[in-house]
């Protein structure tokens, strides 16, 4: 026998059975965020790596150690999507939407990272994010997170999630909390990580959320951001908290979260969880007012979050979502000539009228046919054999109660139409 190809590390089938699982959280993603004017973005796969080496940063984690980047037969360097904003911001500057503010978007699909595979950490993984393009204000980064909390509740996993937020302040005041913190670190050079020490003068930021514990001790005994905004984000992420106290959503100020680059501004939220040990951020987002000058634009603030769908999928694996059973199992009793034919038909018949129907396509006596229609756990068995062949009728088998009435496949079809699953799928 010849050995069977496996899927590349870290990649996964997502089957039929885990499917209606992620079609249920997509479909409650499209209807929420449509509610807020939301429309979806699908931008390619895979793009030129210098726009993520621009977007994401040249020296982050992401595109130094984790993209999957290729030379095509041309010779030009491509490289797969680790996230969504990149493009939705070059979407954005290619398509002139600046003349369309504000802009909203939400994009579905999968990214791809070079990382470690573990319990909620793929290397093709999923997200749903969305941008907002054009206004500035914190009324704008209120409905953004209320409407993630919103996708979380009625998606039925919002029980053990919190939502954590800071302020990273912008071009006026960073440089100077830069320099304090700066000054704070090199007083604790020798209880930083390597990682940390190599990376300070670069980013000294990223050393406030690194997970090393010696790290950790530093980062909560740092000057933080927050204390030292000037006026206008001071008032900016007062805004939001008051916005979000209204709404009564509650959250947590977190000073240690940060984002590494410098287009991110103000506003940074996460959305973490206990459920799933290390992996706690479902969600991720934040203001990046600079972003889209960066990648050659014009100048437009902006604000966006992406959550990973593994990991919401773990939080509902409980209340898995199952497919509806059929309404209509048909049987047909392949020695009896046309029986098949008659089925074949009727089973269309009856999915045109907005049944779902299974058939038996492989034959087998009456026994084994009815024990495939019980496996099934279709609601209604259709029989057709010689008797109903001779007058063109069906039997309908109620499955629940047994009970066995004998009509014309157009009586049916109308007898059967009343009994489609109402539930959503
Ligand atoms: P983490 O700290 O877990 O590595 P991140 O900061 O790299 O997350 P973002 O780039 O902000 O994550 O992506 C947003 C969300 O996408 C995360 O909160 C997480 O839910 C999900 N995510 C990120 N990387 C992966 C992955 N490799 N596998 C599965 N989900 C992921
Ligand atoms: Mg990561």
């Amino acid at each position: 026998m010849k050995t069977a190809i496996k899927t590349v590390r870290g990649v996964h089938d997502i089957l039929p059975d885990d499917s209606t699982t992620w079609q249920y959280l997509e479909a409650t993603a499209r209807r929420v965020f449509a509610q807020y004017g939301y429309r979806e973005l699908r931008t390619p796969l895979f793009e030129k790596s210098e726009l993520f080496a621009r977007a994401v940063g040249a020296t982050s984690d992401i595109v130094e150690k984790e993209m999957y980047t290729f030379a095509d037969r041309g010779g030009d360097s491509l490289s797969l999507r680790p996230e969504g904003t990149a493009s939705v911001v070059r979407s954005f500057i290619n398509n002139s939407m600046h003349r369309l503010l504000p802009w909203r978007v939400f994009y579905i699909g999968p990214m791809f990272r070079y990382e470690r595979p573990q319990k909620g950490r793929q290397r093709q993984f999923h997200q749903i994010g969305c941008e907002l393009f054009g206004p500035e204000g914190p009324l704008a980064d209120a409905e953004l997170m209320a409407m993630v909390m919103g996708f979380f509740r009625t998606a039925g996993v919002a029980g053990n999630l919190s939502l954590e937020i800071n302020s990273l302040g912008c071009s006026e005041c960073r440089g100077p909390y830069r320099e304090k913190l700066l000054v704070f670190l090199n007083k604790k050079m020798e209880s930083l990580c390597e990682n940390c020490q190599g990376r300070m003068e670069r980013n000294p930021l990223r050393v406030l959320d690194c997970k090393k514990p010696g790290c950790g001790e530093v980062a909560q005994q740092a000057p933080h951001m927050g204390d030292n905004l000037c006026t206008v984000c001071d008032e900016h992420f007062s805004g939001l908290k008051s916005h979000l106290t209204l709404l009564q959503q509650p959250f947590q100020v977190n000073p240690l979260l940060v984002r590494g680059l410098d287009y991110y501004n103000r506003t940074a939220f996460e959305v973490t969880t206990d459920a799933l040990g290390a992996q706690n951020a479902v969600a991720a987002g934040g203001r990046y007012d600079g972003l889209v000058a960066e990648m050659g634009g014009q100048s437009t603030p902006a604000i966006g979050f992406a959550m990973g769908l593994e990991r919401l999928v773990l939080l509902l694996e409980q209340g898995r979502v199952v497919q509806p059973e059929p309404t209509v199992y048909v049987v047909v009793l392949g020695d009896v000539q046309g029986a098949e034919s008659a089925g074949l038909l009727l089973a269309e018949q009856l999915r045109a009228a907005g049944m779902v129907v299974e058939m038996n396509l492989t034959g087998g006596s009456m026994k084994t046919q009815m024990k495939r229609a019980g496996r099934s756990k279709a609601k209604f068995t259709a029989i057709i054999g010689g008797r109903e062949m001779l007058d063109s009728s069906v039997v309908i088998k109620n499955m629940a109660n047994g009970e066995q009435s004998t009509v014309t496949t157009a009586e049916a079809v109308v007898h059967l139409s009343s009994h489609i699953d109402q539930r959503k799928g």
